[in-house]
């Protein structure tokens, strides 16, 4: 009993104070941050901010919009990304590393970390956004994993910003996971998947969510939100799939 008992003891303080690099698992060094060591932090594949479409697409210079921006309104106001994601398996794509520990591993101690990139990410929405909501989970899920993602992130993003948090939006539809699917797929696989809670809504809303990939995700949660009447909708991810070549 007692070994068992200090074995969670030390889980617990490995948890909190993880001895190695979370990504890399180097030992650190006695003046490095927490979870991330120095040569992981340089080599994250942070999103140029200022290249950016109002949706988060990578622009090139000459241009303020890209080609489906111009060419139609988007529910969405504004989306920003702190930086790109992979999903393959890639040991060595530090950000998307980060985010499957997290996930997968319910390494919720990194949730500190990843609320201060987006942070950073979201700087130029903090000023216009009233509430913050989160993407919802398939409650059988959600009770699986023990937690949602996209929530501890927003509720760690609302008490840095000093903006309420709300649950705005419920999951009403099992769906396959997104990154099991076809990009072809995704937008069906969303359809009707969300629904309005009980909530009482503001004129604007900032939806967060660990990873935007096809941008499917916060398009459908959007539009919910918009039918109920809210002016402003804007998205903020952890991580962006870059686009695909073959699209
Ligand atoms: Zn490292
Ligand atoms: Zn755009």
């Amino acid at each position: 009993m007692k070994a068992l008992l200090t074995r969670v003891a030390e889980a617990t303080r490995d948890l909190l104070y993880p001895p190695h690099c979370a990504v890399c698992e180097r030992p650190f060094l006695e003046d490095e941050r927490l979870f991330l060591c120095a040569e992981c932090e340089a080599k994250i594949e942070r999103i140029d901010q200022r290249h950016v479409c109002r949706c988060g697409a990578p622009l090139p210079d000459v241009l303020d919009l890209c080609p489906e921006c111009a060419q139609s309104e988007r529910v969405l106001v504004q989306v920003r990304s702190f930086g790109w994601y992979e999903e393959r398996e890639d040991p060595d794509h530090v950000l998307s590393t980060l985010i499957k520990i997290f996930k997968y591993n319910g390494e919720r101690a990194l949730v500190p970390l990843l609320a201060g990139y987006l942070d950073e990410a979201g700087q130029s929405l903090r000023p216009l956004v009233e509430q913050i909501t989160f993407v919802p989970m398939w409650p059988r899920d959600e009770r699986e994993r023990g937690f949602n993602q996209a929530e501890l992130l927003a509720r760690e993003l609302g008490q840095l910003w000093g903006i309420p948090v709300v649950a705005a939006l419920e999951k009403i539809k099992k769906t396959e996971p997104q990154a099991s699917l076809p990009r072809s797929e995704r937008q069906k696989n969303l359809e009707n998947a969300f629904g309005l809670a009980k909530f009482t809504p503001c004129a604007s809303i900032l939806i967060v969510d660990d990873v935007c990939t096809t941008g499917a995700t916060l398009r459908e949660c959007g539009q919910v939100l918009k039918e109920s009447g809210i002016e402003s909708i804007y998205g903020l991810t952890l991580a962006r799939a870059a686009p695909a070549l073959s699209e």
